[in-house]
């Protein structure tokens, strides 16, 4: 039975990894309080591991090869390798061919920079870059680059791009060659081997104080809280003696960690409640997401709308006529005109993270839902009144009744949706599904996913005992 998943997050776009920089920064903000000891333990040297994606790429044989398939080869598998080692094997190969030396050169991409500045920096005609962009489809990929990345470029003295090479991610690279005289585009995937680890840590302060001294990077731990994040608050349910175990890949290239992998499955204990998390893959759509072991979702669903209303007055837009301002403004919200006193509904679990007034939305009710995101509610008659900062809700709940404090020019809901702290527009934002396995697929769920369990069990049974022993000592 094999533990690994087939897909990377890895591969997601890097956008949405710099969205989740914004959680983690305010989750850190809130996390790096106080300071305690931590019991932890982690184990990855025991972990068996396995092959997964092979090479593309033929076995590089130095007796058969000609000079051309030789630097072919060198220069894929020295992508991975720095600059002086990719220069050094160039020049093996000029030499052979009685060449001059060529030079690999790096530019790393700066902020507000585009292929041309960069040609332009690296000495290659500007007609280069035409040539370039209909070197193929695979050099789509170059249309997005971001500050940091490298690319680096072998030229000649009269301008004439010979070679391009850019790291699209870990799994896979562009590579462009000029071969006869014509520049061509190719994506070549890297060996990435996927290495089984675990780890554990018991809370004395905080969660990322915690992971930290077990080992575990800022993205696992990231990981682990939006997994468990519509269970657990964990900027104010944590406790001291709360404890978690996790099963996670870690990708190899070349023997060489490059990153952390998908979270297995994980075990979470909080005061004295224990959820357990495991990562499964729907055979039809191919789509990774985590259940609880009986198959249930780990996510909580959302309601469209949270309010029984009459009409929409007024939609989500980014420049709109304010009718008591008589202004431009961005409307960041929906508007639903209700009878004063209709009931407001929170539109998902979580929990009141604000109650009280905010200028122009006059009275205003703001629930957080998991980790990624928040609702807000103005303009509001009354609250709940059983609700207070801090509440928790479930989905559906009355929590407020539709008004028109602050500036309001009849009796609506003004309805806000943010995910990662940005506003989205509630009747189009793509809400988070919180669907089952689907019943076919039940067998296979509990197939794939008892081993995986048991492995959690165990290890977390060892940490219990590392635990006593520590405490012992
Ligand atoms: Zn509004």
């Amino acid at each position: 039975m094999s533990l690994i998943s087939k897909d990377f997050r890895l591969n997601q776009p890097q956008s949405h990894q710099r969205g989740y920089l914004r959680i983690r920064w305010a989750l850190l903000t809130i996390a790096f309080v106080g300071i305690g000891a931590v019991v932890a333990n982690t184990d990855s040297a025991s972990e068996k591991s396995k092959n997964i994606a092979s090479s593309e790429l033929p076995v590089f044989n130095p007796t058969s090869a000609t000079p051309e398939v030789l630097a072919e080869e060198m220069a894929r598998d020295s992508f991975s390798l720095s600059l002086p080692e990719l220069q050094a094997q160039q020049k093996i190969l000029d030499d052979a061919n009685n060449l001059t030396p060529k030079q690999w050169r790096e530019f790393k991409v700066k902020s507000g920079d585009n292929l041309a500045r960069l040609f332009k920096r690296a000495n290659i005609k500007p007609q280069q870059l035409d040539e370039l962009m209909k070197s193929g489809k695979a050099v789509k990929t170059l249309r997005r680059i971001f500050p940091k990345d490298i690319i680096r470029v072998l030229s000649n003295d009269e301008g004439i791009l010979q070679a391009l090479r850019y790291d699209i991610n870990h799994k896979s690279y562009l590579m462009v060659e000029r071969t006869s005289g014509v520049l061509v585009a190719k994506t070549y995937n890297h060996t990435i081997e996927t290495r089984e680890t675990h780890a554990s840590g018991i809370i004395n302060s905080s969660l990322f104080l915690a992971a930290q001294d077990a080992g575990i990077s800022q993205n696992v731990i990231m990981e682990l809280a939006s997994i468990f994040g519509w269970d657990i608050d964990f900027a104010l349910d944590i406790r001291k003696g709360d404890n978690f175990t996790v099963l996670y890949e870690e990708l190899y290239r070349n023997g060489e960690k490059i990153s952390d992998g998908n979270i297995l499955a994980a075990e979470f204990t909080n005061n004295n409640k224990t959820y357990r998390a495991v990562r499964y893959t729907n055979p039809q759509t191919n789509r990774s997401e985590y259940f609880t072991a009986d198959g249930k979702s780990m996510r909580k669903a959302f309601l469209r709308t949270p309010v029984n209303f009459t009409r929409i007055s007024s939609r989500f837009t980014v420049n709109r006529y304010h009718p008591i301002l008589h202004k431009f403004r961005s409307h960041k919200g929906v508007d639903y005109a209700a009878k004063r006193g209709t009931p407001i509904y929170s539109a998902g679990d979580g929990k009141i993270i604000f109650k009280g007034k905010k200028g122009g939305y006059g009275k205003v009710m703001i629930v957080q839902h998991g980790t990624k995101y928040t609702t807000l509610y103005a303009h509001l008659k009354t609250y709940n009144r059983k609700l207070r900062v801090g509440s928790k809700v479930k989905q559906g709940q009355t929590i407020a009744y539709v008004g028109s404090s602050g500036l309001a020019t009849g009796p609506h809901l003004h309805y806000e949706f943010r995910v990662n702290g940005t506003h989205r527009n509630p009747l189009t934002v793509k809400l988070p599904e919180s669907n089952p396995v689907p019943k076919r697929y039940m067998a296979d769920f509990e197939l794939t996913t008892t081993p995986v369990f048991a492995q959690l069990n165990l290890v977390s049974r060892a940490q219990q005992v590392a635990l006593v022993d520590t405490t012992n000592n």
